[in-house]
């Protein structure tokens, strides 16, 4: 069994941050991601509210965190996943599909993932005509008819990017105004390809191969009708993944998050939670990034226990 000081779950910003922190104390540290690095950062199509960087793409934003944990030393491990947790004892094992680790101190900051809107034909054209990311797929529509779902910064930031690609963007809202960010709901009102349909929801998402049409449904004027699209994109926000976590006995509140304190500590002694995963009232790149700070910092004095913390 390899042996670290310091193994990080899941290589999003919080993680990456932690990286950072806890290589440069000193700390041997391992990232482990099942993906890519980079999380959910490098789906963002834009990112214009990251100190320092009025915008700058969410994967060029990510790549460089990525960067910067390996030049200060951390080894970071994808395309694996994490299986297991033994979290209770003094030495913290962690089991993935390749490997068993043991750690003095474990962060978890492995994120959230996109909620559905649990439609008929939603599964069946995924990957399809069916998309969560913008950034992603959105190239493939272009000069094309796309819909994106949603209402929150996510529907928003996306809208705006596929106007630049698509020939129409149709947004569809359940609620009468939307609650993104007042800039980025201006930005949509001056996009003249943009069209917003209010308290509406999609019922079915129909098509052959690929999505060829939408039904909606007006929830005010109780009325449903069909609309010719060659994509949905589903922006309706997150859930955490913390199902691990919570096999391994980490307490979580009632929405699945796990509950930390302000140090970024949870249930069990040496086990730290950061970013989207946890029960922080706000789910920013720059919150997460603060949070996977703290989480290192707070690793650190647990391990090294430095005459200052004694
Ligand atoms: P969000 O703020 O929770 O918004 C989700 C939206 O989806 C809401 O408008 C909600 O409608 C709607 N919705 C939820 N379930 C639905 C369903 N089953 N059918 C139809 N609509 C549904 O999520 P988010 O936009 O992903 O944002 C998450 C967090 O990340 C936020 O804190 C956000 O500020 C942050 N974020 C920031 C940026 C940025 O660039 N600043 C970009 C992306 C995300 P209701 O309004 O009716 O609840």
């Amino acid at each position: 069994m390899e042996s670290w000081e310091l193994v990080i779950i899941g290589g999003g910003a919080a993680g990456l941050a932690a990286g950072i922190y806890g290589a440069r104390s000193g700390l041997k540290t391992l990232i482990i991601d099942e993906k890519l690095a980079g999380g959910t950062t490098a789906d963002a199509p834009i990112v214009e509210n990251y100190p320092g960087f009025s915008q700058i793409g969410g994967g060029e934003l990510a790549e460089k965190m990525v960067l910067h944990c390996r030049k200060v030393g951390v080894t970071i491990r994808e395309i694996e996943t994490v299986t297991g947790l033994e979290l209770k004892g003094e030495r913290k094992i962690v089991k993935t599909t390749r490997a068993a680790y043991e750690a003095n101190a474990v962060i978890i900051a492995t994120g959230s993932h996109y909620r559905k809107i649990g439609v008929k034909g939603e599964e069946e054209f995924r990957g399809k005509g069916v998309s969560y990311c913008g950034v992603c797929d959105g190239p493939f529509f272009k000069g094309k008819r796309v819909l994106v779902v949603g209402g929150g910064n996510s529907a928003a930031t996306t809208t705006l990017y596929l106007s630049g690609i698509a020939a129409e963007v149709i947004v569809v809202h359940r609620r009468d105004a939307f609650r993104a960010e007042e800039a980025l709901v201006k930005d949509i009102a001056s996009k003249k390809n943009v069209q917003v349909f209010w308290n509406t929801e999609v019922r079915e998402i129909k098509g052959e191969k690929l999505v060829t049409k939408v039904e909606l449904h007006d929830n005010k004027a109780e009325a449903t009708k069909e609309i010719p699209v060659d994509a949905v994109f589903v922006q309706i926000g997150e859930a955490p993944n913390s199902q691990i976590a919570r096999e391994a006995g980490l307490e979580v509140n009632e929405h699945g998050y796990i509950k930390t304190d302000i140090y970024q500590r949870t249930s069990i002694a040496g086990i730290y939670a950061a970013g989207d995963v946890t029960n922080h009232p706000v789910k920013q790149v720059g919150t997460a990034v603060g949070q996977g700070i703290t989480a290192a910092l707070e690793a650190y004095g647990y391990i090294r226990r430095p005459y200052y913390r004694k």
